[in-house]
């Protein structure tokens, strides 16, 4: 007998037949001999909307309160499996976060999880309940509720099999059926992947894959817990193992690459012509950081006469509110002027192949080059090569790298 988590995601619950769906499906597996934990998300788009009644009541909203709303639509959506595995004349039980315990922080709205205490699960399950459980929320030691952020359910699930040391943790989408080596929507002949190691996973979810959040990889990944990303759509279909490397390697080691992924919310600044002497990036970057924006690369150039270029990037969103900040200290910085492009696109190559192989970066720049396309920024780690390009350059990046490291070919 196995223990099977299986996690159910906003647009799996979009509606009252959905819900039943996946009620159904928990007493399948619950039938085919397995101990069953669900973990819910709210019903699509709920989250969005309590998040827009809290601003327009009180903006920024109070973050105690933020969290006691937002909280709430994995609640309802708990409650209802909860509910229709009953009235398919199964035994089942919700639990919220206070209710398992899930222990945080008390950082509301991106809570880090402390402890767990799943006796009141262990025991629900003895009796053969079906155990249903609140996505996303948590609660302090002060007994606040506290939420998980954005896309939070996967590390409640995620957490939770850890705990519980479950067999597996099965997570549930409807509009993908796992992890592809490129958008299909961009690439026609991407295909999905068998595996990804969780160093892969962490690198795509970072890159702005939709697919997994990126703290539960990494959740994941510390505590071994092998992840499969399903379809609700075609639910028999094997979908994406997230696993460890080693056990992945046997298919990773013919693959050197195992994704194209583009990121199109991405802007640059510069400061030009900058003093090359110490405290000017830490000036710049400490006002950058004071205000929460994330900068994502960095590039200083080697001096010249004393002076250098910094560049670097951020999403489109903070892109306002940076260029702002690197304007204004400019001349305390000695910059003689500050750049700036919102048009480009950040491109990565990601495999752990690259650990053993040399050429993955020069082929890069080689198929970049053949198309015309031309580099502003490169940065590369362990496993991945990124090049920051022209925005209109993007999809015609993806689609030609792609084929040049031969994704589309059946393994
Ligand atoms: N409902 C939350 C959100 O939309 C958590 C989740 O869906 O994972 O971010
Ligand atoms: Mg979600």
């Amino acid at each position: 007998m196995a223990l099977i988590v299986q996690k159910y995601g906003g647009t799996s619950l979009s509606s009252v037949e959905k819900i039943r769906w996946a009620a159904a499906h928990l007493v399948r597996t619950k039938e085919a001999g397995n101990d069953v934990v669900a973990v819910v998300s709210a019903m699509a788009g709920e989250t969005d909307r309590l998040y827009e009644m809290c601003l327009e009541v009180m903006d920024p909203p109070d973050s105690r309160e933020l969290d006691v709303i937002t909280s709430s639509g994995e609640q309802v959506s708990s409650g209802l499996i909860s509910m229709a595995v009953r009235a398919l004349g199964h035994d089942a039980v919700s639990f919220q976060g206070h209710q398992v315990r899930i222990l945080t922080d008390d950082s509301y709205s991106n809570a880090r999880i402390m402890d767990i205490d799943a006796v009141r699960i262990r025991e629900a399950m003895g009796c053969g309940k079906i155990v249903v459980v609140a996505g996303f929320q948590g609660v302090d030691s002060g007994g606040n509720i506290t939420t998980l952020g954005r896309g939070g359910s996967d590390l409640t699930a995620v957490a939770l099999a850890a705990v519980l040391g479950a067999d597996a943790c099965e997570l549930y989408k409807d509009d993908v059926d796992g992890v592809y080596t490129a958008d299909p929507e961009v690439v026609a002949g991407a295909r999905k992947l068998r595996r990804v190691s969780y160093e892969e996973m962490l690198e795509l979810s970072s890159l702005g894959s939709r697919v997994l959040q990126g703290r539960a990889v990494e959740f994941a990944k510390k505590f071994g817990v092998p992840v499969q990303i399903r379809s609700t759509i075609e639910p028999e279909r094997e979908g994406t193992w997230v696993i460890e490397e080693r056990s992945a390697m046997g298919e990773l080691e013919q693959m050197l690459i195992s994704g194209v992924t583009f990121d199109n919310n991405q802007s640059k600044i510069t400061a030009i012509k900058v003093p090359d002497r110490p405290g000017i990036a830490s000036r710049l970057f400490t006002l950058i950081s004071d205000e929460d924006i994330v900068v994502d690369m960095i590039v200083q150039n080697v001096s010249t006469e004393g002076y250098t270029d910094i560049t670097f990037t951020v999403s489109r969103t903070d892109f306002k509110k940076a260029l702002g900040i690197t304007e204004r200290v400019a001349g305390e910085l000695g910059a003689s002027g500050v750049v700036s492009d919102k048009k480009i696109a950040k491109l990565s190559i990601v495999g752990v192949g690259m650990k053993t192989h040399s050429g993955v970066a020069s082929e890069m720049f080689r198929v970049l080059a053949a198309e015309g396309i031309n580099i502003l920024m490169i940065s590369t780690s362990e496993i991945k090569i990124s090049c920051v390009v022209g925005e209109k350059y993007s999809e015609l990046a993806v689609r030609a790298l792609h084929k040049a490291f031969g994704l589309g070919e059946a393994k």
